[in-house]
């Protein structure tokens, strides 16, 4: 269930075995958040996405051999704004001594020589486990303000988990080490990214899974699932979401590729071997017949996922600026992040004339973000207080995603505990995936325990003990920005 990257590179993986292989998709395209489609004529990603350097090598040999020349390699070339001003990101030396007030750069090296005498408990909130490890200089001006717009809750409310899993550097030493002498492997400058945009990762494990004889249904939600003695008894239905109407080309800018099919109308009912969910895994308590007991169903309902409003700014008379992305921690707007999607790739395909710009706003499902339709003067008084360049605004076209962060307010980990517990106990059904897990994780984690997933299912059956280490090892995945 689920044709994001962690479902597909499972579909590929379990059809190249030569097993029998059925992906369910609600949406009408493959790729989840990893999916790329076109906003006048440019394509463009959800939100800034980079195939980060920490891709595991094997990982990286079957997605170059999947894309060839097409997944190029590119310099990092983005800003971050703070104190009211950007430096570049990843930070470099001589412009950050030269850039930021000395106010704050005499913080942080206060904070960095002190460093020692701060100590944040195992238990502590994301703000103590901050404060503690990067000083409170650099937390108050970035990380802070920053946690608010993300997760919408203030540092003090979000677990420590938060930290861990979200910040790589986590001293000033460490930071320094970095702005100074570049990450000790190499990583932090460069990405990958193919030419037809992000989304063509996914569409090329959509393929290679259907050509290998994965059978993708596209615009087919699962509405039941229940364990029976011959194995797992699904049931689908065409989604009720508008949007994710099936068939023809998909927001992936393309017709399905062969092998991918639209669906079959009515629901139908079969039963699969196993079943790999990648789908959030609240929503998979919701679909388990007999359902979880109570106490499981209300932590599940305790589990939040941070939406988010993705505005599509179209700028007329060629690129905007020469960045890819432009980082905006700061409370002056609700925006987190304007990229450039033309600036991430070296493509033929993109106009002269015109570039589109991705305006990530975190939200709400239903609140004042999700439900405006003034997205433009969002994007004008954004570009106003964020020193960014003016707009030769064409158009504007708006997605919004109801599940793109778990967030990790404090005493989620009971709540995800009780849940995920529960669902090891389904029989023959197996949930990984960003939102499967309530994980923070880029794309290659994502594929990483798909193929995991599959390596599990060995000719003895269900290999527990080595699904049990596979999960110990996602548990241990930081995201790379
Ligand atoms: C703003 C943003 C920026 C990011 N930037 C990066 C980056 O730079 N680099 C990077 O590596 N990663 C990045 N990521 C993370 C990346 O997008 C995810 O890690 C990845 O897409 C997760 O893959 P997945 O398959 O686990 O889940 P998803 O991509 O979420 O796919 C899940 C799929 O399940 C489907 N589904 C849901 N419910 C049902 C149902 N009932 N029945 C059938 N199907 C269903 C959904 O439609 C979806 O297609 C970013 C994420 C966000 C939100």
């Amino acid at each position: 269930m689920g044709a994001g990257p962690s479902g597909l590179a499972a579909a590929w993986r379990a059809a190249l075995r030569g097993l029998s292989v059925t992906v369910l998709e609600r949406a009408g395209h493959v790729g989840g958040l990893s999916a790329s489609f076109e906003v006048a004529g440019v394509r463009v990603d959800h939100g800034s996405h980079r195939l980060h350097p920490a891709t595991p090598a094997h990982l990286l040999a079957d997605l170059r051999g999947l894309l060839g020349d097409d997944l190029q390699q590119r310099p990092r070339n983005g800003r971050l704004r703070i104190a009211d001003r950007f430096v570049g990101f990843p930070l470099k030396a001589g412009e950050l001594a030269g850039r930021l007030p000395p106010r704050l750069l005499a913080g942080v090296a206060r904070d960095a020589l002190t460093a020692p005498l701060r100590n944040a408990g195992p238990g502590a909130a994301y703000a103590e486990t901050l404060r503690a490890s990067l000083g409170p200089a650099l937390y108050e001006a970035l990380y802070a303000p920053y946690a608010v717009k993300l997760w919408g809750l203030p540092g003090e409310e979000i677990d420590g988990d938060q930290a861990r899993k979200r910040v790589t550097a986590d001293s000033p030493w460490k930071i320094a080490r970095r702005v100074l002498r570049g990450r000790p492997d190499g990583q932090g400058r460069v990405f990958h990214y193919p030419r037809r945009g992000f989304g063509q990762i996914v569409e090329a494990l959509a393929d290679a899974a259907a050509a290998a004889g994965a059978d993708i249904r596209l615009g087919t939600a699962c509405t039941r699932i229940a364990p029976t003695a011959e194995g797992v008894l699904l049931r689908t239905a065409p989604p009720a979401v508008p949007g994710a109407a099936p068939g023809g080309a998909g927001p992936a800018g393309r017709g399905a590729p062969p092998g991918v099919a639209a669906p079959r109308g009515a629901g139908e009912e079969f039963t699969a071997g196993r079943v790999f969910s990648t789908i959030p895994m609240p929503a998979l308590a919701r679909l388990v017949e007999p359902g979880p007991p109570a106490g499981v169903v209300e932590a599940a309902a305790r589990l939040r996922f941070r939406a988010m409003a993705l505005v599509y700014a179209v700028h007329e008379g060629g690129r905007w600026t020469p960045f890819d992305a432009h980082y905006l921690p700061g409370p002056g707007t609700p925006v987190t992040r304007v990229s450039e999607p033309a600036n991430y790739r070296v493509s033929a395909a993109d106009p002269a004339d015109r570039t589109v710009l991705c305006f990530e706003i975190p939200c709400a499902v239903g609140d004042e973000i999700w439900t405006t339709d003034d997205f433009s003067g969002i994007v004008h008084d954004t570009l106003a207080r964020s020193g960014l360049p003016p707009l030769r605004l064409a158009e504007i076209a708006v997605r919004r995603v109801p599940h793109v962060y778990p967030v990790y307010e404090t005493g989620y980990a009971a709540h995800l505990a009780g849940l995920d517990a529960w669902a090891g106990t389904v029989p023959n059904v197996t949930t990984f995936g960003r939102l499967g897990l309530f994980a923070h994780d880029n794309t290659h984690h994502a594929m990483a325990m798909g193929y995991d997933a599959v390596d599990s299912l060995t000719s003895g059956g269900w290999d527990a003990p080595a699904w049990r280490a596979a999960r110990a090892r996602f548990a241990r995945h930081v995201v790379e920005d």
